[in-house]
C-alpha cells in the first residue's frame, strides 16, 4: 500500500458503486475525499466522474467535495463537470517524490480553471502551456484514477 492510499483510508473507503463503474481492477487504492457528501460518488471513490459542489444558499462553488459550503455552511448540490477549461499553471516533474512517480518518464501537473468556475489540480500532457484550452477527463495513471488535462480538440 502506498503512503498516499494509507493517508486517505485506502480501498476500504471505496463505495459499492465504485467497483461497478470503475475501470480499475479490484483492490486498486483510491484517493478518498475525507469530507465528501454521501450519495455523490466521484473519482476519489473510484467512480469515473469529476464533480463540482455548488452552495444552495450563496452559490459558492468548489471541487473539494465538502459536506457543507466552506463560505456559509449551507447545503451543497453536487454535479458532474463538463470538462472544458483553461490552463492557469503547468509544470513538468522530472524527479517525483517516489521512484514510481517518474518510472515512466517525466509527467506534468496543471492547475486548470474549469468552465464551471473552479480551479482543479490535474495530471496533464507535458506540452501544455499557460492559457491553453484543455479538456479535463479522468485517466488511470499507475493504477490510480486521476483528473487529467489534455489539449482541447
Ligand atoms: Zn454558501
Amino acid at each position: 500500500m502506498s503512503p498516499r492510499s494509507a493517508q486517505h483510508g485506502g480501498p476500504s473507503m471505496s463505495s459499492p458503486m465504485a467497483s461497478a463503474a470503475s475501470p480499475q481492477p479490484a483492490g486498486t487504492p483510491h484517493i478518498t475525499a475525507p469530507h465528501a457528501a454521501p450519495g455523490a460518488s466521484d473519482w476519489t471513490q473510484g467512480t469515473p466522474v469529476l464533480r463540482v459542489d455548488t452552495c444552495v444558499a450563496c452559490g459558492f462553488r468548489t471541487a473539494l467535495r465538502q459536506r457543507q459550503c466552506a463560505r456559509c455552511g449551507g447545503a451543497v448540490d453536487s454535479a458532474p463537470i463538463a470538462g472544458p477549461g483553461r490552463v492557469w499553471s503547468h509544470t513538468v516533474v522530472h524527479r517525483g517524490p517516489t521512484k514510481d512517480e517518474t518510472r515512466d518518464g517525466p509527467y506534468a501537473i496543471a492547475l486548470v480553471d474549469l468552465a464551471e468556475g473552479v480551479r482543479v489540480m490535474t495530471r496533464a500532457e507535458t506540452d501544455l502551456a499557460i492559457g491553453d484550452p484543455v479538456q479535463v477527463t479522468l485517466r488511470e495513471v499507475q493504477g490510480r484514477l486521476l483528473p487529467y488535462a489534455v489539449h482541447a480538440s
